[in-house]
């Protein structure tokens, strides 16, 4: 899946359940996460033959066990940080382990087992970049329009806000 199709699917799901605005920002870091993972590991490589057989090597394998991003979560959930760090961590998790869900939907699918990635789950239901991504991508869009309409509006707000009070630190 595309990023753009991750970082829906991951708002909208932190905006339906509901989480503050900080979460929901975190949640579309984390929504990339798994896929910067893989190509931060493959820039190890000495030249670009070598980091894309370092990429093609590791691509959708750990970084995309649901299992990590599962116990991130409630790693989150029963850790007790400050509040914003909190919200922070937990938008995070729920990114990474939706990213995982999406990438389920493609034919390649994620891997069912932590240390075997034969075993494959996979719905193959449309391929990254396909008309039919986007397709779901619009589908997501409408349905989160619909659901959440006047949230969506207000979390986009808090958004913004973050986004520039987090512009003055940087
Ligand atoms: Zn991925």
């Amino acid at each position: 899946m595309k990023w753009i199709t991750h970082q829906t699917g991951a708002v909208a799901l932190a905006i339906a359940m509901q989480w503050p605005a900080a979460g929901i920002v975190a949640s579309a870091l984390g929504a990339v996460a798994p896929d910067m993972i893989d190509q931060k590991i493959s820039k190890l490589g000495r030249n670009p033959k070598e980091r894309q057989k370092i990429f093609n090597k590791i691509h959708r394998g750990h970084s995309h066990w649901f299992g990590w991003w599962a116990l991130a979560l409630v790693a989150a959930m029963a850790y007790s940080p400050p509040w914003l760090a909190k919200d922070a961590l937990l938008g995070f998790a729920l990114g990474g382990l939706s990213h995982i869900l999406l990438d389920t939907l493609t034919p390649q699918g994620t891997p069912l087992l932590p240390f075997s990635h034969k075993t494959r789950l996979s719905l193959n239901l449309c391929r990254t970049g396909s008309a039919g991504e986007y397709i779901f991508l619009v589908l997501m869009i409408v349905a989160c329009a619909f659901a959440y309409g006047d949230a969506f509006a207000h979390y986009l707000e808090k958004a913004a806000y973050y986004l520039r009070s987090m512009k003055g630190i940087f």
